[in-house]
């Protein structure tokens, strides 16, 4: 990979996507923020890309002001997003957007075949289906940035899917790990956003601390792997020093492990199957705490068998779910309702609406949609 483009290069993955094209000296052809134009004005004039989108129209028009005196096209809307991800020579994109925003430049990137180093949940969790039989009709690979998919991803290279047992989807636990349902009653915002070992943005940070990033995550490998939910297992890594396993027919296991940083799994997305050096420390395992395992404590965390009840019904049960949980998180983080109203929130909503129709994208946008009302209202 020589050129690539960035959906969302102005958030934590996006910037580590940018330090990681600057190690490798990629091209960066395209790059894009919601609104966030300061620092997309810096990152412009650094890697002088041929396009810079804005989502928000108005922060667009300031920023084509900005840089009228550089190369680089400043575009808006989605009509932008779909640009950036599909519109330039970029032969693979990385897609670091939060939220169903993300899904059809993601699904214009794959029409032109190009490499997708994916980091937006939501393509995955919500359209699982309808994205992967597109990538495989049009042959476009897509290739984890997330650490866990990353992880098993390598641990399956020269194995094949068949003799999968299963996979080991491995997790921190997050700042609430060890705590009962009575007292995570009134945790606040800022406890949530603690978070022990990963550095991420907010809205992942609470998922975290729910484990509905893990519910999600398990919706992904489902897809990514084609392995069914009953054969997806999690298990508390309170470390992050194992990223994930997959367990053989034989009981053999396979491991990928490393110390937690974003940026290796980024870059193992754009080099594949290239292996260069990173910026990733090295890993000392005499001087690291013992490697420690439990189960999950699936009564305090119920928005995790949430996602496994979700992952066993198809594309619109998880996009209620994953809408209904950004919602209720925002809820949450502007203290408007209690950590524990999260998972009763979504689950209501998965209830309500979780059989709606799941063909096409604008099916599970229209279940994003209506989701979204359902909690603003309950
Ligand atoms: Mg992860």
């Amino acid at each position: 990979m020589k050129k690539i483009s960035i959906l969302g290069s102005t958030g934590s993955i996006g910037r580590q996507s940018l330090e990681v094209a600057r190690l490798l000296r990629l091209e960066v052809e395209a790059i894009s923020a919601y609104r966030d134009i300061d620092r997309l004005e810096a990152q412009a004039r650094e890697f002088k890309p041929k396009i810079a989108a804005v989502y928000d129209e108005k922060a667009a028009a300031e920023l084509k002001t900005r840089l009228a005196d550089t190369e680089t096209r400043v575009i808006s809307g989605m009509e932008g997003l779909i640009e950036t991800a599909a519109g330039t020579d970029a032969e693979a994109v990385v897609t670091a957007v939060v939220g169903t925003v993300g899904l059809k430049p993601t699904m214009a990137a794959i029409a032109e075949k190009k490499r997708i180093a994916l980091a937006n949940k939501e393509t995955l969790v919500c359209a699982g289906r309808i994205v992967m039989e597109a990538a495989d009709r049009f042959g476009a690979e897509i290739l984890p940035v997330d650490s866990e998919h990353s992880a098993i991803f390598q641990c399956l290279m020269g194995n094949r899917v068949k003799y999968i047992k299963r996979i080991l989807l491995t997790a921190s636990g997050g700042p609430f790990r060890g705590k009962k349902a009575y007292e995570l009653e009134n945790v606040t915002a800022e406890d949530a956003l603690a978070h022990p070992t990963w550095s991420m943005g907010s809205k992942i940070t609470v998922d975290s601390a729910t484990l509905m990033n893990k519910g999600q995550e398990l919706i992904e490998a489902m897809h990514l792997f084609k392995v069914p939910p009953e054969r997806i297992k999690v298990l508390i890594h309170p470390q992050s020093i194992v990223h994930s396993m997959v367990e053989y027919t034989d009981n053999s296991i396979i491991a990928q492990l490393g110390v937690p940083d974003m940026r290796l799994p980024i870059q193992f997305a754009l080099t594949y199957p290239e292996r260069l050096p990173s910026l990733e420390r090295e890993m000392d395992f005499v001087s690291s705490a013992p490697l420690t395992f439990e189960e999950p404590d699936t009564e305090a965390f119920k928005c995790l068998p949430l996602a496994v009840d979700c992952a066993a019904r198809d594309d619109a049960a998880c996009a209620v779910m994953s809408a209904a949980n950004e919602e209720a998180v925002g809820l949450f983080l502007k203290g408007s309702i209690g950590f524990m109203r999260i998972y009763e929130v979504v689950a209501r909503a998965v209830d309500r609406l979780g059989g709606m129709s799941a063909e096409t994208v604008e099916d599970i946008l229209a279940a994003d949609a209506e989701a979204r009302i359902f909690v603003r209202k309950a």
